[in-house]
């Protein structure tokens, strides 16, 4: 039977819970932000006693179900001061199901140094961990597994040091199948929620675990299958297609052509560099320093997918993993930068610092609008990634975020929503993802709800990115992700379910196997609705109003190159979105 396991910091006590009858369908993320909801006053401070951290496996996640070893993290958000949902492919997760834990929920403040919590079948133990901290995670984790029995027994969720310094900007990494760690529930600052409560690590050793079986295997497998073929076959997720080969960094070419790549802090929308820093030249690059043509890697164990990629020296050596997207982008284009070796050096002095790379691409694109650093200048970015990983005063401004950077050094272009940095997409060039970050209960973020797919990638159908009549769309695509959140896929099935209606099916079925439920279509809204329900409800209670729901004032009256557009939709469609 699954339980919630609770673990309090401040007396180092765990027990274990039944799942209440309220939650008994509940898991990922219907689950992290009902107790986030539930128990966590929505006013309190965010590195206070009362917040929690709540760690949740999807719904399939620990089951033979494709692409599904997602964990989500919830928490009061240090970055946004509303309701946070980040989530993370890793078998840490796959673990935690197969204990039977369905939710994990720290609680309290330890104010003696930094901890281990060890959790196995027998329970959770607490080990003391400064001797771990100030050093970075690559150098940190090896000796973590060793002392603990390896790669192949545990997995290891943990802090680096932008978390022990309470860091607004910093995420919670946990390790990818070759034991990296480098893979970030990144987003809000739940790094610093977790330092904030005296957490350095949790391992997780599912030796002897139950594992988990569906309430009806039959339902389960048919629902599995569909997800399968579907992944299989759509040409974004199958096997060599278009993540596989080039990993998310094949957007950077893409979303540059249409004018929507946010370039020197969001001062234009193309990049004349981008396609040095694209997903193509890491393939090409990696071939040519290596000798072979790699394929991506899958971040978790049982993806279809692997659209993880790894960066190697010119001596042929791994450098870092994995470039996304993202982080090409915050770290490339929004920087003016075009150097893969410094977009990959920063990317690794996130992953070994702790830090969100979205965050980060662009506080350090608003210090270099504030003077910090001319914009391209890649090896000044990497000192500054250096002052945060020393924590100096200017790398705990830095590790504050852009807001803070931007308030801090005079600087009036700051493209955050909610406190936080905007997401490799133009709003003002792509007005749908701009309504999402509008409206979002995150702040700005694009995995709220992936208008991309039909605004650009022609996935279920093709819409023009610049018309402006987006409302029905952000508020569907945030409810169904809110629901994807939920079962433990990785967000990016969402391009094979939404083009291949039996995957859409398959998707359902495995969760109604799992569950014992008849859930239908219907049924994807009727919880993504409840999710977005509750989180606004928190956001309410912590004190944000309709005014919160805006872009920053220069998209209303700066025009983006190569459109020469601006942000015009109107605050009452955005109030519309949700019904006011
Ligand atoms: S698609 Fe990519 S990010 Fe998602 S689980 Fe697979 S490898 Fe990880």
């Amino acid at each position: 039977m699954e339980r919630i396991l609770r673990i309090n910091m401040t007396d180092r006590t765990a027990i274990y819970e039944d799942v209440p009858e309220t939650y008994k369908e509940r898991a990922g993320r219907w689950l992290t932000s009902s107790i986030i909801h539930d128990e966590v006053p929505a006013t309190c401070h965010p590195l206070g006693p009362n917040n929690k951290l709540v760690f949740s496996p999807g719904i399939v996640t620990g089951t033979s179900s494709p692409t599904s070893s997602r964990i989500s993290v919830g928490g009061k958000s240090p970055l946004t001061g509303g309701i946070k949902e980040a989530n993370a492919g890793t078998g840490w997760a796959r673990r935690l199901a197969n204990l039977g834990i369905r939710a994990l929920v720290v609680d309290g403040q330890a104010t003696d140094g930094f901890w281990l919590v060890k959790i196995t079948c027998d329970g959770a133990t607490f080990e003391p961990a400064d001797a771990w901290t100030g050093e970075k995670l690559s150098a940190v984790y090896p000796t973590v597994f060793d002392k603990h029995d390896g790669v192949e027994t545990v997995d290891i969720c943990s802090i680096g040091v932008a978390g022990e310094h309470k860091m607004p900007a910093a995420g919670i990494c946990f390790n990818d199948q070759n034991g990296r760690p480098s893979r970030y529930a990144g987003r809000g600052g739940l790094g610093a929620v977790m330092g904030s409560k005296g957490l350095k690590f949790i391992v997780v050793d599912s030796k002897g675990a139950p594992g988990i079986t569906p309430s009806n295997q039959e339902v389960f497998d048919g629902g599995r299958k569909k997800m399968a073929a579907a992944l299989t076959e759509h040409a974004i997720t199958k096997p060599e297609g278009a993540l596989n080969s080039y990993g998310t960094a094949v957007l950077v070419n893409i979303i540059n052509e249409v004018g929507g790549l946010p370039t020197n802090n969001f001062r234009y929308g193309r990049f004349d560099g981008a396609a040095k820093i694209a997903g193509e030249a890491i393939f090409e690059g990696n071939k040519e320093r290596t000798g072979s043509t790699l394929y991506n890697h899958a971040c978790s164990p049982g993806c279809i997918i692997r659209c993880s990629n790894t960066w190697h020296r010119e001596d042929g050596t791994e450098h870092t993993s994995c470039i996304e997207y993202e982080s090409a982008w915050a770290l490339g284009a929004n920087c003016g930068i075009d150097n893969l070796d410094q977009v990959a050096e920063l990317n690794q002095l996130c992953n070994d610092y702790g830090l969100d790379t979205i965050e980060i691409g662009g506080t350090i694109a608003v210090a270099m609008e504030g003077g910090l650093a001319e914009f391209g200048d890649g090896e000044r970015a990497i000192e500054l990634l250096h002052e945060i990983g020393q924590g100096t005063p200017l790398g705990k401004m830095l590790g504050a975020g852009a807001v803070v950077t931007g308030k801090t050094l005079g600087v009036a272009r700051v493209p955050a929503v909610k406190g936080q940095n905007m997401p490799a997409y133009e709003p003002r060039a792509i007005k749908g993802i701009g309504m999402t970050y509008a409206i979002s209960t995150m702040g700005a973020d694009h995995t709220s709800g992936y208008t991309i797919a039909p605004e650009i990638l022609g996935v279920s159908g093709k819409l023009d990115p610049l018309n402006p009549d987006k409302a029905e769309l952000a508020r569907n695509f945030q409810y169904a992700t809110a629901f994807i959140d939920t079962t433990g896929h990785c967000l990016f099935i969402a391009f094979a379910i939404l083009d291949i209606a039996s995957g859409f099916e398959g998707m359902i079925e495995e969760c109604n196997g799992m569950l014992g439920t008849a859930w239908t279509a219907d049924d994807v809204g009727r919880i993504g609705k409840e999710i977005l329900d509750m989180e606004r409800a928190f956001n309410q209670q912590a004190g944000f109003t309709p005014a919160d729901d805006r872009l920053p004032e220069f998209m209303i009256y700066e025009k983006l190159p190569p459109h020469d557009v601006t942000w015009d939709i109107a605050d009452s469609e955005l109030d519309k979105v949700f019904g006011g």
